[in-house]
């Protein structure tokens, strides 16, 4: 256990013949952008997944609370399983979620309206949406506010916290039971779970990997249940770039 200044280790060096590999997408793979539009995604990026991949036997996935369709846009050219929505909608694997959640389109005009109003920035998501305070973290409070009694009203969505954002998301999915659906896969059965993640929404998959005999790779500043910790996303892609020169 640490603080936000707490020192951990660096991870070991990734056993390709053991371990099955479970990566966070924003803030984990590619920095935080000022909006999430904006990210830059390195050009090489989807190969190094994918060759890190055939390394793995198959056993490497992306778990990302963004949707399944800007994760595959974004990392095309990789074509390992991806889930995303927090779990809710996924690829390589059955989906979770069969249908989008009553009242998402009269959730998402709500919030629209909410950040409209505030001047903040609403970000649209296939199965929920996010309202930023980036720009203004001063409405803090007044955001959260406003998703908890958003929540209240639709009983299908709970609040996501994240970075400078409130999100909305279906209820009943989570990171870490996107990893124990992922695990009984053929290619990940019998390994040990390894994940990183950046953000408060990744915590629960940190733990699973952590009591599944595995571990967990905090990336960046902040407490954690995660034993290892690199820096920044540049410091996971040399990671996994070392691992395949391995
Ligand atoms: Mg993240």
């Amino acid at each position: 256990m640490d603080d936000s200044t707490g020192v951990k280790p660096t991870p070991p060096a990734l056993n390709l013949g053991r371990e099955a590999l479970f990566l966070d997408f924003d803030g984990c793979l590619v920095d935080i952008a000022p909006t999430p539009d904006a990210i830059k995604v390195p050009d090489a990026l989807p190969r190094v997944l994918q060759d890190l991949s055939a390394r793995l036997n198959g056993a490497l996935a992306i778990v990302s609370g963004r949707s399944l369709h800007e994760l595959e846009t974004f990392l095309q050219g990789f074509d390992g399983p991806m889930v995303g929505s927090h779990g809710a909608e996924a690829r390589g694997m059955t989906a979770p979620m069969a249908h989008q959640p009553a009242g998402l389109s009269e959730l998402q005009q709500e919030m629209a309206s909410f950040a409209t109003r505030s001047g903040l920035l609403y970000e649209h998501k296939s199965h929920g949406g996010a309202v930023h305070f980036r720009s203004d973290p001063a409405q803090q409070t007044l955001v959260e506010g406003f998703a908890q009694d958003l929540a209240a009203r639709h009983g299908d969505f709970a609040v996501q916290p994240a970075k400078m954002a409130v999100e909305l998301r279906p209820a009943g999915f989570s990171k870490d039971g996107a990893l124990a659906l992922l695990s009984e896969l053929s290619a990940f059965a019998g390994r040990r779970p390894v994940y990183a993640g950046d953000d408060t929404t990744d915590e629960p998959a940190l733990a699973w990997a952590e009591d599944h005999g595995g571990f967990g790779v905090k990336i960046g500043a902040g407490h954690s249940v995660a034993r290892f910790r690199l820096d920044a996303p540049s410091q996971l892609r040399a990671w996994l770039m070392a691992a395949l020169e391995g």
